[in-house]
């Protein structure tokens, strides 16, 4: 019986901007349907694993393409998928990021000349499965999950709605077939279906994939297109840097190139190598407690689990990569992960070499390490509240808005330029640069040619605390306490002048303040609120208000 099914609106939506999809890098699709099945392989090896302690034999990719009928197949035998799989995992989207995908292409199509930038939106985003459609028409599904004896059956033309049904000799696996549109519809449409074309993809796109890509030949055997080569595994003079960023889209499901390459290797008692990425680009997630974590896990080559923020502290959460441990069992779980001892000596090396490598970035690459800190700095300043070793090398890679110029400072260079006789860093926190710019509090600072850091993210409210100093020198709210800037203090003469209003103030006002002072900070304004050394700032008293505490 065959059911005729919709689509779930955002589903849709993607579906339409595929079929219509004026990216001109259409070739992308076949490397989303390899990935695909090598995730599939990954996890068929996994169960397999788990279940019987050794890998399935012979696990594949095969490409068979029909120049006649103009289909290209994209098979494996990996872990397949049920028929309620198949209705959510391809029906619908169920990745967070998918409305803030649509709501973001839908404000760049409105306006001309923005199609390029919605073509990297999709790029950006990741649209894998669905990008089947930019080349198709029809594309037809068939999958049986591991241990159920029939398979399903699942075809569309990418319009709203797919049909499915059960099919009772279905190999273990999954098979993805693309109808290609005919050929003369678009020029630039290459025939996906000739065999140079495949091996160019494969090679382009999917060389490091661990399992054999093969070509099905129509007489003879088929021919493995990959090399199947473990990046991080290859030493770093050897490998063209499109290969790591072939790589870093596979395993990030990002389609931008990375900002960086790390690699590492440790020999010894506990042996691991280490192939990081820092994205060029913060993830939509970022900030989302459930967001997607980068770190991938291998034991000897093979693929245990993603996910593992277990590798990588908190605060670099946008990290992607690899880490392949020699020493681990291959049914390592993810509770032992968390007390394991050199997991965590192995993510307390690995996030010092990130810190190390964004801090190099300042010398060499000023431009990069600029977006670096653009993209991230609001995540890595989270690493402040956290381990105090840590404190140092991320002050010492951070940057802040200054009263000094429009561009972002370091606490180095703040450092050179403080003034004679200044011996504390000066900041203030608040919302916005505009807010805290306007501030009276800043103005006695202004005149005297003090520079202040202007503090405006929420996270900044709350590490200020935790550090004390950097370089020896305090860092000082100009919010708080009385600071002192070598100025006269307000003279007996002029205090006595003003005493009745300082008493009548001072009366008038004692529900509301603690005390009314003379003051010197101030030159324009006639008069600031200022808190106690050791009160809370207003905008954390905002906060706290807000969260109701
Ligand atoms: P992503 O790979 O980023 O999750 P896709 O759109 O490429 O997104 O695929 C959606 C989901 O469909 C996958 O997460 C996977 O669960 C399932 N899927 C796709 N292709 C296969 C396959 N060949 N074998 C098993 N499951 C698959
Ligand atoms: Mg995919």
């Amino acid at each position: 019986m065959t059911e005729t099914l919709e689509f779930q609106a955002e589903a849709r939506q993607l579906l339409q901007l595929m079929v219509h999809s004026i990216y001109s890098n259409k070739d992308i699709f076949l490397r989303e349907l390899i990935s695909n099945a090598s995730d599939a392989l990954d996890k068929r090896r996994l169960v397999a694993l788990a279940e019987d302690g050794a890998s399935p034999e012979d696990l594949h990719i095969e490409i068979a393409a029909d120049t006649e009928a103009r289909t290209l197949t994209v098979r494996d035998n990996g872990i397949g998928m049920s028929r309620d799989e198949v209705v959510s995992l391809i029906g619908t989207i169920a990745k967070s990021g998918t409305a803030e995908l649509l709501r973001r292409l839908k404000d760049s199509k409105d306006k001309d000349g923005k199609e390029k930038e919605s073509a990297e939106l999709i790029g950006q985003f990741g649209v894998g499965f669905y990008s089947t459609f930019m080349v198709a028409d029809k594309v037809t599904l068939v999958t049986r999950r591991v241990g159920e004896d029939s398979g399903t059956r699942w075809e569309s033309a990418g319009e709203g709605t797919y049909t499915i049904e059960s099919v009772a000799d279905a190999p273990q696996g999954t098979a993805v077939t693309v109808h290609l549109r005919p050929k003369d519809e678009e020029d630039a449409l290459f025939d996906y279906a000739d065999e140079r074309k495949i091996r160019e993809i494969v090679k382009r796109y999917s060389d490091f994939i661990s399992f054999p890509i093969r070509l099905a030949a129509a007489e003879g055997e088929p021919a493995t297109l990959n090399s199947m080569k473990a990046l991080w595994a290859r030493p770093r003079s050897e490998v063209k840097d499109e290969e790591y960023t072939e790589f870093y889209r596979h395993i990030s499901h990002d389609w931008t190139d990375p900002l960086e390459t790390i690699q590492m290797r440790a020999e010894g008692t506990f042996e691991y190598e280490a192939l990081l990425f820092i994205p060029s680009r913060a993830p939509h997630d970022l900030f989302q407690r459930d967001g997607r974590r980068g770190i991938q896990l291998y034991v000897k080559r093979v693929f245990i689990m993603d996910d593992s923020r277990e590798l990588m502290p908190d605060h670099l959460r946008f990290v992607k990569g690899v880490v392949d441990a020699a020493d681990l069992s291959l049914n390592i779980s993810r509770e032992i992960l968390q007390q394991d001892r050199h997991i965590q000596l192995i993510r307390r090396r690995l996030a010092k070499k990130v810190l190390s490598t964004v801090k190099d970035l300042m010398t060499s690459d000023p431009e990069k390490y600029r977006t670096f800190w653009r993209e991230f700095g609001r995540a890595v300043k989270e690493g402040l509240l956290g381990d105090p070793g840590d404190q140092k090398a991320i002050l010492d890679i951070a940057s802040f808005a200054s009263t000094a110029g429009d561009e972002p400072t370091t606490l180095t260079a703040y450092v050179e330029r403080m003034k004679e006789g200044q011996d504390e860093i000066y900041f203030m926190t608040g919302e916005t640069r505009v807010q805290v710019e306007n501030s009276p509090h800043l103005e006695a600072f202004k005149a005297k040619g003090y520079e202040v850091l202007l503090l405006t993210d929420p996270v900044d409210e709350i590490w200020v605390d935790a550090v004390p100093e950097y370089e020896g020198k305090k860092l000082q709210s100009i919010a708080r306490g009385s600071v002192d800037l070598d100025s006269e203090p307000a003279s007996e003469e002029k205090t006595g002048e003003f005493a009745p209003l300082l008493t009548w103030l001072g009366e008038t006002l004692t529900d509301e303040v603690k005390e009314v002072r003379l003051s010197t900070r101030l030159t324009t304004s006639p008069a600031c609120l200022v808190s106690d050394a050791d009160d809370i700032t207003p905008t954390l008293e905002k906060m706290y208000r807000a969260m109701g505490q």
